[in-house]
């Protein structure tokens, strides 16, 4: 299913032209035009899910090799050093497009780019407290 209000599934259906570094009838994958690198590209779904929560697992699972054959296609054509996945999900972790999409983000030595977190420093009881919660 497509959304008429939503750039991602224009691009990804070929309504909207993008620069296309792979495709099959499933996936479109394209460079990203706010690239964080050489070589930027997000994988996008020609269906419409906004995001981890709403993908079914058969696309998610297809979506995760669609990245990783795009990956190792600009890694070798790029010649990277390294790559890094990235996949936002909520305005909270920073998505900014509410339709699905797997960054794929060639690394080079010193491209001074920053992904990343700043690490915290829980004590045990805390760790423990939180796999508590989550383990009901
Ligand atoms: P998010 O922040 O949602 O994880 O990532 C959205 C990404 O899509 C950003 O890196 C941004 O640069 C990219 N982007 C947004 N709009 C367009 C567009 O129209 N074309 C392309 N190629 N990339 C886009
Ligand atoms: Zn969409």
């Amino acid at each position: 299913m497509k959304n008429d209000n939503c750039i991602f599934c224009k691009i990804a259906n070929g309504e909207i032209p993008s620069r296309t570094v792979y495709e099959d009838d499933s996936f479109r994958v394209i460079l990203d035009n706010g690239p964080a690198t050489k070589g930027h590209a997000l994988v996008l779904p020609k269906d419409h899910y906004a995001d981890l929560f709403e993908i079914p697992e058969d696309v998610a699972a297809a979506a995760i090799v669609t990245a990783k054959k795009a990956a190792a296609l600009l890694k070798e054509k790029l010649h990277a050093d390294g790559l890094n996945i990235v996949q936002n999900n909520g305005e909270a972790a920073g998505q900014t497009v509410p339709h699905f999409h797997i960054h794929i983000i060639p690394r080079y030595v010193d491209d001074g780019q920053l992904i990343g977190w700043k690490p915290g420093s829980p004590s045990a009881e805390e760790l423990d407290g939180v796999l508590d919660e989550i383990r009901g």
